[in-house]
C-alpha cells in the first residue's frame, strides 16, 4: 500500500515552516468517489457537513464532487457559497440561528432551515414575511438515540440541547400550523459523531418510520428525510482504513428504512469525508527529561489541534524522521496549559530536537477549530 507520505513529501516538510496542515487531496477525492457511488446506489443525497473542515480548497473538491452543504452558521454559509456550492444545494442547521444568518439563508434562496424549537420557527416565519418568501424548514428532531459515543459529541439525547423531543413534536407541528410563511418539506436528525457501530443508525431508521407514521396520521407526508452525519473513522489505524466503509454505512439505511416514492434522503457527512486525508506537522523542540518520563515537546499545541484537550481525542502519531528503537514518551504541546497533551506514554521512534512528528487523521475538526491563544499564529495548509 502507497505510504500517506510520500518520501518526496517528507523532504519537504523540512523546509517549511512548522506547524502546519497537509493535506492529501488525492485521498479526498477517493474518499468523495467512494462516498458519492455508494449513495448513488440508492439514489441517496450528500451535504457535506461545512463544520467538519471549511478551508476553501478543501471545499472546491467537494463541491466539484457533486455534493450539497450542510452549514451551522452564516459563516459557514458563505464560505460554502464563496467555493462556489449552489444555494438550492445548501441545508442550514444549528441550535442558534441569528436574525441575520436567518435573513442571509433567505436572500440566498438555501434549500432548507433545519428548524429546532418554536421560538426560532417564530422569528424564521417573521423574517420570511418581511420579504414576503416562504421559508423551506425541516424540523429537527431528537430521536432520543444514544449514539454511544464521546458524551461531548453524542446528540441525540433527551440532555441534549439538540432538537425537539418526541413528545413536544405534536405541539411543534400545531404551531408550524399557524406560521403562513414557512413550509415543512421534511425531517431531519442528526445523532452524533464518531459513531462506530451499526446498531445507533438501525434505531435511528426504527424510529424514523414510527415518527414517520405520527405524522402520516396528521396528513403529513415527508419529502425529506435527512438523516445527518456520524459515520467514525479509525484513528487508532488509519493506514489501514483510509476509506470509511460507506457501503456498509448506506446500506444499513436502505436495509431498515424504505423509501416512498417522491421521498428524498439525505446525508451530512463530516469527518467521514476528510478526517483521513489530513495530518498536522510538526517539530519536536526538544526532548526534555522528567524526574520518571521523557516528553516530545512539539511546536504545536491544541492551538492547532484540540480534539485531545477538548474530547480527550486519539490522534495517531508518527515521528517521520527517525527509524531508531522505540521510546516512551509523552508528546505535549507549548501552551502554557497542562491539557495541551496530544498522548501519554506513547511509543515512537527515538525523538530528537528538529524531527518531524506527524499527528494522524487531522483533517476534520482540526485546522478548523485552530485558535490563537498565547498570541499563535493559525496554521498554513498545503495540499499534495
Ligand atoms: C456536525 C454535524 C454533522 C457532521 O457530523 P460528522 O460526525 O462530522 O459526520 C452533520 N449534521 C449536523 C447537523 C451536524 O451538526
Amino acid at each position: 500500500m502507497a505510504h500517506f507520505f510520500s518520501d518526496k513529501a517528507i523532504e519537504n516538510f523540512k523546509t517549511v515552516q512548522t506547524p502546519f496542515y497537509y493535506y492529501n487531496t488525492e485521498l479526498l477525492k477517493k474518499t468523495l468517489q467512494v462516498a458519492t457511488s455508494e449513495a448513488k446506489k440508492y439514489d441517496y443525497h450528500i451535504h457535506y457537513a461545512v463544520k467538519a473542515n471549511a478551508n476553501q480548497q478543501i471545499l472546491s473538491i467537494i463541491r466539484e464532487a457533486g455534493v450539497g452543504a450542510d452549514c451551522v452558521s452564516g459563516g459557514e454559509i458563505q464560505a460554502a457559497l464563496k467555493a462556489g456550492f449552489s444555494a438550492e444545494k445548501i441545508v442550514f442547521a444549528g441550535v442558534g440561528k441569528a436574525d441575520w444568518e436567518i435573513n442571509l439563508g433567505l436572500d440566498e434562496n438555501i434549500f432548507c432551515f433545519n428548524a429546532e424549537s418554536i421560538p426560532e420557527l417564530e422569528v424564521i416565519n417573521e423574517l420570511a414575511a418581511k420579504k414576503s418568501k416562504t421559508a423551506q424548514i425541516a424540523l429537527r428532531i431528537n430521536p432520543e438515540v444514544d449514539a454511544h459515543t464521546h458524551h461531548h459529541i453524542t446528540t441525540g439525547t433527551k440532555e441534549n440541547k439538540f432538537g425537539i423531543n418526541l413528545d413536544q413534536l405534536d405541539g411543534v407541528l400545531n404551531k408550524l400550523q399557524t406560521l403562513a410563511s414557512l413550509k415543512l418539506i421534511g425531517i431531519h436528525f442528526h445523532i452524533g459523531s464518531q459513531l462506530l457501530e451499526t446498531e445507533p443508525f438501525f434505531m435511528l431508521c426504527k424510529r424514523t418510520l414510527e415518527i414517520q407514521e405520527q405524522l402520516a396520521k396528521r396528513g403529513i407526508s415527508l419529502e425529506n428525510i435527512n438523516f445527518g452525519g456520524g459515520l467514525g473513522i479509525d484513528y487508532n489505524d488509519p493506514d489501514n482504513h483510509l476509506i470509511p466503509d460507506f457501503k456498509t454505512y448506506f446500506e444499513i439505511f436502505h436495509k431498515h428504512f424504505p423509501v416512498k416514492s417522491g421521498q428524498q434522503v439525505h446525508f451530512e457527512p463530516g469527518r467521514s469525508i476528510v478526517g483521513q486525508c489530513g495530518a498536522l506537522i510538526s517539530k519536536v523542540l526538544y526532548v526534555k527529561e522528567g524526574s520518571f518520563k521523557k516528553f516530545a515537546v512539539l511546536d504545536a499545541g491544541f492551538t492547532e489541534l484540540i480534539r485531545p484537550a477538548l474530547y480527550d481525542a486519539y490522534h495517531k502519531i508518527e515521528n517521520l524522521t527517525s527509524d531508531e528503537a522505540e521510546e516512551t514518551y509523552d508528546v505535549v504541546g507549548p501552551i502554557c496549559e497542562s491539557s495541551d497533551c496530544f498522548g501519554k506514554a506513547l511509543t515512537l521512534n527515538k525523538a530528537h530536537r528538529g524531527d518531524i512528528f506527524a499527528l494522524r487523521s487531522a483533517g476534520a475538526y482540526g485546522e478548523i477549530m485552530a485558535s490563537q491563544y498565547n498570541c499563535r499564529k493559525l496554521p498554513e495548509a498545503y495540499f499534495i
